[in-house]
């Protein structure tokens, strides 16, 4: 669900014309809606209320600050990927002692940083990341809190790019060494394992490979009460799918359900990251038709966004629907909807059956408020696209349009090619 809705024939975001967001900031524009996120997190965080647990947001979906602020202050913690992530969410609000740091590559300079900001929990990734989680400790004098994530070589039947729980990919520790490393960690006091943790891949459709990776944690987790060891946390990692087209995902309390059914046993606090669910269907991008054309029998609008603002499209050939901000014609006719980027990988739909278009003309790209602005670059030297969100009645620009300043600001000519 969401609130971008049509009154009279114009797209709307909650009370807001998204033509006067437009008109203030121009075009291409990302526009989140605080109510949707607000309600995406309160449905998803009501569902588990019959067991303890903290929803860490997933900040890669969207790091906006101003969003991360308003979940911190619906009483999200987050789950961050880089140091970057860690400041952001901090600086948002979201308090160290509700932060989870996942990733496989994490930096010494950033296990340190993470360690003296006072975190809840490393999702350590390999057996070396926690040698070098137990040296920096010891070094700084602070116990590091940690869970082993487990790759429990569970397929999440999703696209092969955003699946992360299989033997193949390069997330977690496979299961046959896990207990191992907890048992090699005992030996040093500065490590002090808390937790345990998989995330198996992102929009997930169905609730099954969550059980699934969900029975095998269980099993180590037992191995491991017996062993001695006293874990607090049993963290799922995020995942749950959001509809783009017509895809069914299981809703929030359906998918809480199967997995309280699974946890309630154990004496854990159960720790989610979920990313996309709740901010994917909370965001649009909004784009102008500059120019429509005709190669041989295909129809293109080419309009201002392009793979730079939106890579899922060209990445994973993501379907992401489209819809006129003014309803004005009942004529459609079927286009490819197409970026200015100089590659053939820049569309955002193909054959899609569309009302006719016309220059000038705005389109809302619905479903982009995940892996949407966070994944956009300068390519082609094109400035990223300006962030703003309603809450209500009211809009906030959260980031600025970038200018062609700010784009070659950190860039030298050495003195002899002047
Ligand atoms: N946790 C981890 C470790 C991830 O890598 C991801 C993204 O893939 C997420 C959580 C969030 O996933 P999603 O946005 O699908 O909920």
């Amino acid at each position: 669900m969401h609130y971008f809705t049509y009154h009279l024939n114009e797209l709307y975001c909650e009370e807001v014309p998204v033509k006067e967001i437009v008109n203030k900031f121009g075009t291409p524009i990302y526009i989140y809606s605080a109510r949707t996120i607000r309600r995406h997190f309160s449905v998803f965080s009501a569902s588990f209320k019959e067991v303890e647990h903290l929803v860490c947001y997933s900040v890669k979906a969207n790091s906006n600050l101003a969003v991360l602020a308003l979940l911190g202050k619906e009483g999200a913690g987050a789950d961050v990927v880089s140091v970057g992530e860690l400041v952001r969410a901090l600086k948002a609000g979201i308090p160290a002692s509700k932060i989870v740091y996942s990733g496989v590559g994490k930096r010494p300079d950033e296990i340190e940083l993470a360690l003296k900001a006072g975190i809840l929990m490393f999702n350590v990734e390999s057996l070396e990341e926690l040698e070098c989680l137990g040296e920096i400790a010891k070094s700084v004098g602070i116990k590091a809190p940690f869970a082993l994530r487990v790759n429990p070589n569970v397929d999440p039947k999703t696209h092969p790019y955003i699946s992360t729980g299989l033997k193949k990919n390069k997330f977690g520790i496979p299961e046959e060494e896990v207990i191992d490393a907890y048992l090699k960690a005992k030996k040093n006091p500065y490590l002090l394992p808390i937790g345990l943790d998989a995330h198996i891949g992102s929009q997930i459709t169905d609730v099954s490979p969550f059980v699934s990776a969900l029975r095998r944690l269980k099993a180590i987790w037992n191995e491991l009460t017996r062993l001695g060891f006293e874990l607090r946390y049993l963290d799922l990692g995020g995942g749950l799918g959001i509809p783009y087209a017509d895809e069914e995902p299981p809703p929030p309390e359906e998918y809480a359900r199967a997995i309280i059914e699974e946890v309630k046993p154990l004496d854990c606090t159960l720790i989610l990251e979920p990313g996309r669910v709740i901010v994917g269907n909370a965001g649009i991008l909004v784009t102008r038709v500059l120019y429509r054309k005709t190669n041989g029998d295909k129809k293109f609008v080419i309009v201002d966004a392009g793979m730079n603002d939106l890579i899922r499209p060209a990445l994973y050939q993501a379907y992401h629907k489209i819809q006129p901000v003014k309803l004005t014609t009942s004529e459609e006719e079927v286009v490819d909807v197409v970026g200015p980027v100089c590659e053939s990988g820049d569309f955002f739909a193909r054959d899609r059956k569309l009302p006719r278009l016309e220059r000038g003309d705005l389109l809302a790209i619905m479903s982009a408020g995940a892996y949407g602005f966070v994944m956009s670059s300068n390519y082609n030297s094109r400035c990223r696209a300006a962030e703003v969100l309603v809450d209500g009645e009211t809009f906030y620009l959260v980031r600025k349009r970038e200018t062609i300043d700010d784009l070659i600001s950190l860039e030298i000519i050495p003195d002899y090619l002047k």
